[in-house]
């Protein structure tokens, strides 16, 4: 059990805390699901890039999945060796696909065939071929909220299988291209094995289709999107989710990687906040809190639903909506939730914000970030230190 209380105390709030073992465990989870087979997990470090998080992950065999040249940074930094780095992302700037191209990481997955025109040119300059793989669209709906789905042909992301049979012709044609990889990701949060199952299916008929023109696909990347319990959610169990996965290959060779962000922290991730007041307007309670939607702004971007607990309260619960000092009527953790009744300085953790949680964050409001913490059985210690008034305006200049 983590003391909140205890770290609370020492950190002060708002505070994110993380619990390395759970991250460790969800880890072992799923390689444990994926070892009938070559595999790779590359953690999506968008999902919280802080790099002891990172490192925790690299220390047990983790790669890393990038969406920027910063993320690739970050990675290299923390200690994922170059050849475990992918990076994806529907634009990248010059300077990061060069930047990528000499760190010669695992892949560059592209998006869409300007992309590659792109990369072409740059690896050419270079002199070098670069290892590359295409994000398809499988156009299946993945069934989750529209904010985080992105496997449709509505959506942004990819490009379509006629397109990238097309633009794998290509790839292999070119000197400075190496198309290797193949990859899909249908959206986020998912909590039914269905689509991503048909979405392997389609790719794998893809790669069949490419291995018979002597397109050599070794990486069979099947994104990341594994959901996890917010509230009680039935969710995919990571053994059914490498069968269903395996089950289309047909004895393809090829290493599947996948790229899990929110399974691997999402419930191991607490964030900390402090009941200032409560206050009644027209009958409608209210539970105003130190924390707000600049440190986790899920509930107001997705409307996402977290678990909230006073900590050591009991008694008369009633509805309220608990809610932060940001000046927006968006700034929320919860409504209409059964609380019990609190009193100025008693702790709320709201459950399940290790992933997009921290990253998210911003100084709206010109408020300064929270800590973060880690915890490791009965050890804990901070990465990443609560900012300070100087840190937030260190890069403004005052022109008079
Ligand atoms: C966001 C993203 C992920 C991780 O998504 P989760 O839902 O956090 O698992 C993986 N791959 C790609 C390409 C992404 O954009």
């Amino acid at each position: 059990m983590i003391d909140f209380k205890a770290l609370a105390e020492k950190y002060d709030t708002p505070l994110y805390i993380y619990d390395f073992e759970h991250i460790a465990n969800r880890y072992e989870e799923l390689k444990k699901a994926f070892s009938g087979k070559k595999s790779l997990i590359c953690y999506a470090v968008k999902a919280n890039s802080n790099l002891s998080v990172i490192s925790h992950l690299a220390a047990l065999g983790s790669g890393a999945d990038c969406v920027s040249i910063g993320e690739v940074k970050r990675a290299l930094a923390a200690g994922v060796p170059k050849y475990k780095i992918i990076f994806s992302g529907v634009g990248k700037r010059d300077e990061e696909i060069e930047e990528a191209l000499k760190e010669d990481i695992l892949l560059l997955n592209l998006e869409s065939e300007a992309e590659m025109d792109r990369v072409e040119q740059i690896a050419k300059r270079l002199q070098k071929e670069a290892r590359i793989s295409i994000r398809v669209n499988p156009n299946i709906d993945p069934k989750t909220h529209p904010y985080i789905s992105t496997g449709l042909h509505e959506n942004k992301f990819g490009v379509d299988i006629e397109t990238a049979k097309r633009i794998y012709i290509r790839a292999k044609n070119s000197p400075n291209l190496d198309p290797v990889g193949i990859h899909f990701h249908i959206g986020s949060q998912l909590t039914e094995l269905e689509p991503i199952k048909e979405a392997a299916s389609i790719v794998a008929d893809l790669v069949r289709s490419l291995k018979a023109i002597k397109i050599d696909i070794r990486f069979f990347d099947v994104g990341g999107g594994v959901g996890i319990v917010y509230d009680d959610e039935k969710t995919i169990d990571p053994a059914d989710y490498a069968k269903a996965i395996f089950s289309t290959l047909h004895g393809l060779d090829v290493t599947v990687v996948c790229e899990p962000g929110r399974f691997m922290v999402g419930n191991g991730g607490y964030f900390v906040t402090r009941v200032l007041y409560e206050k009644v307007n027209e009958g409608k309670r209210f539970i105003i809190v130190d924390g707000g939607m600049n440190d986790l702004l899920r509930p107001s971007l997705y409307n996402a639903y977290h678990k909230v607990e006073v900590v050591g309260r009991e008694g008369e619960e009633s509805e309220a909506d608990l809610v932060g000092p940001v000046c927006e009527s968006g700034d929320f953790f919860a409504k209409n939730r059964l609380l019990p009744p609190t009193e100025p300085g008693d702790l709320v953790v709201v459950h399940s914000a290790g992933a997009y949680g921290f990253v998210m964050a911003s100084n709206y409001n010109t408020r300064p970030r929270p800590a973060e913490v880690a915890v490791e059985g009965d050890k804990e210690r901070c990465i990443r230190v609560r900012e300070s008034f100087d840190d937030l305006v260190r890069l403004e200049k005052m022109c008079l």
